[in-house]
């Protein structure tokens, strides 16, 4: 690289290595996707002008004597260039070097690996627009592009330049231009319909609609005599600010897009104003599809804020809990102080208001599209709700609401239910909810520890995402009826059983004493199940203890947890079970007797969706028993 002694020097300089490969890459991978570069140019001059008003508020004199802030599109046919102009903040001579050149911006080189580790070329398209292409979109459609501009602040104006080879050059100009940035596109061939007025147009429409500040044209000079004016391409007020009965609902998802462009359609939106102490406005999209890294707690809200008509910033995790960070829009206060910082934001208690009321409206916004559309509402649900069940968890305040917005899987029926219909459908004399937890729906409703349940008429709620498990623990009744587990602790479903409990104890005194001798301190006891009808055995963990998925989903995360010992409960009507008892209950009692109770006890681990302690002695004693079997048969 050259020297800088001479700051108004001509600089040449290479294009750092990441810079040139994402440079091919976007050049190669988004070649039927040329149109967006539009996009990615309008919203860096967009970003542009956003940072010289937010300057401007504290540096008195970084505007000058000219107050525009605006985009404009110019075209020359005749050296086939097309410009996109910004009265933004520009950049210095080391800005355009750094920018524009040097710099590997952050998430450049997580982006080539990943992009390294995507299949074919439509997912590396994709992957490629999510992480925003910007500035070098530009030789999508140009075969050199020349960047002028001029730093607010300052006198001097500079010309960054390069034909997408492996060189730039910066080049000190001798007259002083505007303030802010033109980026000239030297079109390539076959690109000529950019220089159409309408293709331009309708690509604003399309793409840029929303930037906040006027993109302006000029029609393209014709035969008359008088030089056309600049007018307006998009729209002349946020959307936000509008009142809602003159926006209809293209404009409305238009915005969604705008906001995030690889997001697909909105579900619904909630658009209100806030008079009072505090005033503020908010559009905020619920979404149909989980948006991009939504799953990652740490991932910022795609919130906006703005504070009397200033774009502050985005990524504002004060105004949105994280249980809501599917959602996105923009939020206007005018209230706020507009040199708010991110630590105000933090404990200022004009956003814990706005938060407040931003968790209400959707919460509002979901129970309306819920009890609208629910088919809209269950696909939602699928694609977002692990995140929103987060709220049981986490907000004490709306927890009842939010739980009744909660859709689950069920014993009753292949569709999802919700808590006020599963209250609906419970018998006058129940007061509980059942449910039982664990990786598979259909594993769940065929498990041992439900049978006895759903033989007694009763409706269990199978819950299979692993958030469910804070979820039941933090939501222990709905509407005055407790949540109960089914697989933990006794059901005590038979008031009567009491009485007949004894008896049975006393007849299988035997089996349970040899039981408790076979398997040691494998587990905590050994008693009479009331919830098993169809099964032989099953394990059960005592009420209050880790459960079984719980302790697995620990275990997963690196955390050991003490093991709660299981109870293990025979069912007294089993063939199986009166079988052994008649065996234990022998003065001398045959070997094999440990053999069963080895072999139900892995048969039980296994049904609870836990591993096998020793699969080599398990299949042993199978194949033991198996012989045995298949030679009594031939007797
Ligand atoms: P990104 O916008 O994602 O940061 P870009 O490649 O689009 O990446 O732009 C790189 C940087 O160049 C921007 O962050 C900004 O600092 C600068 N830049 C680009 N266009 C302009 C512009 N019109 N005015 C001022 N600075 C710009």
């Amino acid at each position: 690289m050259s020297n800088s002694a001479s700051p108004r020097r001509k600089r040449t300089g290479k294009f750092q290595a990441e810079v040139s490969q994402v440079l091919r890459l976007v050049i190669n991978s988004l070649y039927s996707n040329k149109e967006i570069f539009l996009r990615e140019l309008l919203s860096n001059a967009s970003d542009a002008l956003e940072k010289l008003r937010f300057r401007g508020l504290t540096e008195s004199g970084l505007m000058g004597d000219d107050e525009r802030l605006e985009v404009r599109l110019i075209t020359d046919l005749e050296a086939r260039t097309l410009t996109i102009h910004d009265t933004g903040i520009g950049m210095s001579k080391d800005e355009l070097v750094e920018q524009l050149g040097t710099i590997a911006h952050s998430g450049t080189k997580a982006f080539l690996e990943r992009l390294d580790a995507a299949g074919d070329e439509s997912q590396k398209a994709e992957l490629i627009g999510q992480f925003g292409v910007g500035f070098y979109s530009a030789f999508l459609v140009a075969d050199r592009v020349e960047v002028v501009s001029r730093a607010a602040g300052t006198e001097e104006s500079w010309m960054w330049s390069s034909a997408a080879d492996e060189t730039w050059t910066v080049t000190p100009l001798k007259e002083t231009t505007d303030r802010g940035t033109s980026v000239v596109l030297h079109l390539k061939e076959g690109m000529d319909s950019y220089l159409n007025d309408w293709t331009l147009r309708q690509l604003v429409k399309n793409y840029s609609e929303f930037v906040p500040f006027p993109i302006m044209m000029k029609p393209t000079v014709g035969e008359a005599d008088d030089e056309p004016t600049w007018e307006r391409v998009n729209d002349a007020e946020a959307i936000w600010r509008r009142s809602k009965s003159e926006i209809d609902d293209d404009e409305y998802q238009g915005f969604f897009k705008h906001l995030d462009p690889m997001a697909g359609e909105a579900m619904s939106w909630t658009h209100f104003q806030v008079e009072g102490s505090q005033q503020f406005t908010g559009l905020i999209y619920l979404p149909k599809q989980a948006p991009q890294g939504m799953q990652f707690v740490q991932h910022n809200s795609r919130v906006r804020l703005y504070v009397k008509r200033v774009f502050i910033m985005d990524e504002v995790d004060a105004l949105v809990p994280t249980w809501l960070r599917f959602v996105s829009g923009v939020i206007e206060s005018e209230d706020l102080p507009l040199n708010v910082s991110r630590e105000l934001l933090q404990d200022s208690a004009i956003v814990r208001s706005i938060k407040g009321q931003i968790e209400k409206k959707v919460i509002d916004a979901l129970a309306k599209q819920k009890s609208n559309d629910l088919e809209a509402y269950t696909e939602f649900w699928s694609a977002c709700g692990p995140v929103l069940k987060e709220g049981i968890h986490h907000s004490w305040k709306h927890r009842e609401r939010l739980a009744g917005l909660a859709l689950f899987a069920t014993t009753q029926g292949d569709e999802l239910t919700d808590l006020d219909a599963y209250l609906e459908r419970m018998g006058e004399d129940q007061d509980t909810i059942y449910y039982i937890t664990g990786e598979s729906a259909q594993a769940l409703a065929a498990s041992p520890h439900v049978e006895g349940l759903i033989a007694a008429g009763h409706e269990v709620l199978l819950l299979t995402d692993p958030i469910d498990e804070w979820v039941v623990d933090s939501l222990t009744e709905y509407k005055g009826k407790t949540l109960r587990n089914a697989s933990s602790g006794e059901l005590k479903l038979d008031e009567d059983a009491e009485a007949l409990r004894e008896e049975q104890n006393e007849a299988f005194a035997a089996l349970q004493g040899r039981i408790s001798q076979v398997l040691g301190d494998r587990i905590g006891s050994v008693r009479i199940s009331d919830r098993l009808t169809d099964s032989a055995v099953c394990l059960v963990v005592p009420e209050g203890s880790v459960n079984a998925r719980m302790e697995r989903l620990l275990k997963t995360h690196g955390q050991e947890v003490p093991a709660a010992k299981r109870i293990f409960e025979i069912n007294p009507s089993h063939p199986t079970i009166t079988n052994l008892q008649s065996l234990a209950s022998r003065d001398e009692a045959p070997e094999s007797l440990g053999d069963w109770v080895e072999l139900l006890y892995d048969q039980a681990l296994l049904t609870e969706g836990s591993a096998i302690q020793d699969p080599a002695a398990f299949a042993h004693r199978m194949s033991r028993l198996l012989q045995k079997a298949t030679a009594a048969e031939l007797n």
